[in-house]
């Protein structure tokens, strides 16, 4: 396995994959690596002929006052985890190679990341599609992988793609979860096994909703309401928001119909936590 630190030595690792004729699949992370991005590279090994992992905490998708310092770095267990995956390269720039001077040019994609998260985290994800398209025009991968985990980043770096012509596929892989249903996360690092425990209330909530919906609820606010009564059981979960959106416009729906996404985000000191599922209400 290669790690290269430069994108001019990133990029000649590319070119030489390409002129054997590999197609490139990437797999973008912040490390910190764990059994959900480990789902990310197989699909991606599954699919591609050579494929590079990028590990960047990206400053830029931090809002002031995150955990942008705090953010674990285990960067030699990072690289352990991606070569027993049988990753062929780990893309890992400093800040000061993806940003050598003041950034003024930034990928805004509007709508979409206004609700959900985008209401919390006021220019996160004008950092996540920065770094994307930067990432995109540096590796040019032909397909790159991102976790429905993060469902509403997932949607907006899709409309991205299409929007710009970016020529690459995104493919989106399943959210991958601890045996209590909590949503694996670098950030899960920050709960101390009590919070672990009364996480699982989140997919909990989720459950119910799609139960709800199974059975005909038609009305967004009532399975809200009960999604709420279950988050409420641990006084510890400070809800930050509990939506219930159309999957593509990711507009708040009152009546369910179709394609949709419910999404929850709350804090849990010191942790921020999200959870979504997708589901269809006309199947
Ligand atoms: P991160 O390192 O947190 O930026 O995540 C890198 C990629 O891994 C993103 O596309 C995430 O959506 C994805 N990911 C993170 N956690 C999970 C999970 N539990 N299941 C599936 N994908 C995940």
């Amino acid at each position: 396995m290669e790690v290269s630190e430069t994108i001019e030595s990133i990029r000649n690792l590319i070119k030489a994959a390409r002129e054997s004729g590999k197609n490139i699949g990437l797999v973008p992370t912040m490390g910190a690596l764990h059994v959900g991005h480990i789902s990310l590279i197989e699909a991606a090994l599954k699919k591609c002929d050579y494929v590079v992992v990028s590990i960047f905490v990206n400053p830029t998708q931090f809002v002031p006052g995150e955990d942008f310092d705090q953010y674990p770095r285990p960067f030699e267990n990072d690289l352990d985890i991606c070569k027993k995956a049988g990753v062929d390269a780990v893309f890992a720039p400093s800040p000061e190679q993806m940003y050598p001077v003041e950034n003024i040019t930034w990928v805004n994609v509007t709508k979409i990341t206004e609700p959900l998260c985008g209401q919390f985290r006021p220019g996160h994800f004008q950092g996540v599609t920065t770094v994307c398209s930067k990432l995109f025009n540096i590796i040019a991968p032909d397909i790159a992988f991102f976790g429905q985990k993060d469902a509403q980043q997932a949607i907006v770096i899709r409309r991205m793609v299409a929007d710009l012509n970016m020529p690459l596929e995104i493919v989106v892989c399943p959210t991958v979860r601890e045996s209590n249903g909590l949503a694996v996360s670098s950030r899960n690092k920050y709960l101390s096994d009590q919070q672990k425990k009364d996480a699982a209330n989140i997919y909990k909530a989720l459950r119910e909703c799609r139960r709800m919906i199974d059975t005909g609820v038609k009305d967004a606010s009532e399975i809200i309401t009960e999604m709420r009564n279950i988050l409420q059981q641990v006084p510890s979960i400070e809800i930050e928001y509990i939506s219930i959106v159309d999957a593509d416009t990711l507009q708040n729906i009152e009546n369910i119909e179709g394609k949709v996404l419910a999404a929850v985000a709350v804090r849990m000191d010191p942790a921020r936590l999200i959870d979504n599922i997708l589901l269809d209400a006309a199947k």
